[in-house]
Order: C-alpha cells, then structure tokens, then sequence
C-alpha cells in the first residue's frame, strides 16, 4: 500500500520538522511549509492526502490557509487538522468554520497527533468509489443512494442518507460534527441543531432501540462513529 504523504505547515521549524521526523518513521512520506504560501503551493503541487495546519503563520494564518484549501476544487476534501493554541476555544470553532476536520491543542504529544493523522485517514469500510460499504448489519449502496439493515431497503431521506453514507465511509472511526456539517450540508460552520435532528431520525431508522444506540455511536465533545462489523475488538474513543 503506497504510504499517505502529510503536509506540515508550521513556522516554529524545529518544531515542523520534528513533526515531519515522527510522522515518518511511523511510515508516512511527510514534506514541510513554513509559511501560508508556501503551504498552498505545495498543496496544489504536491497534493497530500492530509495537511497539519497551524494557526498561528505569518502572514497568511492558518485560518486563510484552510480556506483556501477548501475553495479549491482539487483540495477541497483534504483533511486539515489544525494545530491550536492551548485554552483558545474561539480557535477550534474558527477553525472549524475555515474547514478543519479536526484540531490538536499545543503542546501536544506525537502519540496524540499521530492518532487523529490515523484516525482522518483510516477507513476501515470500503472507499472504492461506486463500491457498496458494509458496517456490521448496514450496507451502503452508493450507486443506487440506498442503504440496507439486515438485508431489508431503509426508507431515508436524501439527507438521512449521506449522513449514513458520511459515516460509514469512515466505519469504526470517529466523524468529527464539522467534518458531518461540511460533508452533507456543505457548511463551513456550525448548525449544530440540524445535524442533531438528522442523527435522531436516523437513529429512529437504523436502530433497534434509538434511545440505546448500538450503531451510530455518540463520541462526545468530538463527533459520531458507525460501529462497523469488528467493532467489539477496537479500543474505546474515550
Ligand atoms: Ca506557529
């Protein structure tokens, strides 16, 4: 399997590359900006499948950065996880808004950062385009827009439905709430309240008991996670 290559942009050097060394011994192809330029040239140039993103830049931020990531067509579904500063709650729900998937608070452990790098690029259901998706009793039918519990067609919304696909695209990992809000609704920020309402109906539709969920799981402070089928073996999120 071809290693996935990680982009680190972060003006602090030895910190970035210190960053880029960890990540690669752990077998990614890791490259490196010190600055919001340099960061989007490589991006469109070196197209990673994943870019750590600090906030705090000279000149372009981290921010502006991850905006433009996102308006490009070619970028647009790179995960970002951003690199904040500590005790700074307005820069997560900024960040969000710019269109992280996920965010990191300084000073953090490798361990910490490497698991969200996994985490983003895990898929442990079937990512082939067009191919079906199987998450324990779930079965995700991209090319029809259908999905099946148990062998029997769920009657969903459109939007019930790419929520579902949304998840079990990523089965047994966490979906952060942003990562759902720009998915399916194509938000940059946060009506949380729709997101909401659509993980109740789709509870209500896929669940045997909605108010005890045994397969669109709840990960608090951080998003929602489909169980998939070797579920049972995967440590807790906690
Ligand atoms: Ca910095």
């Amino acid at each position: 399997m071809p290693s996935s290559r990680i982009l680190i942009v972060e003006d602090e050097e030895s910190l970035c590359k210190m960053i880029a060394e960890a990540l690669s011994r752990q077998g990614y192809d890791c490259c490196v900006a010190f600055e919001g330029d340099a960061a989007l040239n490589a991006v469109s140039e070196l197209s990673p499948d994943l870019v750590i993103l600090d906030v705090m830049l000279p000149r372009l931020d981290g921010f502006e950065v991850a905006r433009r990531v996102r308006a490009d067509r070619a970028s647009r579904d790179t995960p970002i996880i951003m690199l904040t500063a500590r005790d700074a709650e307005e820069d997560v729900l900024a960040g969000f808004a710019a269109g992280a998937s996920d965010y990191v608070r300084k000073p953090f452990s490798i361990a910490e950062l490497s698991a969200r790098v996994s985490n983003l690029l895990g898929r442990s259901g079937i990512p082939a385009e067009g191919g079906v998706t199987e998450a324990g009793a779930l079965r995700i039918d991209p090319g029809h827009e259908e999905a099946y519990k148990d062998g029997h067609l769920l009657d969903l919304s459109t939007t019930e439905y790419r929520l579902l696909e949304a998840l079990a695209a990523r089965a047994g990992h966490t979906v952060t709430r942003g990562d759902l809000l720009r998915r399916v609704w194509g938000m940059r920020a946060g009506d949380t309240r729709t997101l909401d309402v659509h993980i109740f109906r789709l509870r209500r539709k896929i669940e045997d008991d909605p108010d005890s969920p045994k397969l669109l799981l709840t990960v608090h402070g951080r998003g929602y996670r489909l169980a998939s089928g070797d579920d049972a073996a995967e440590r807790g999120n906690a």
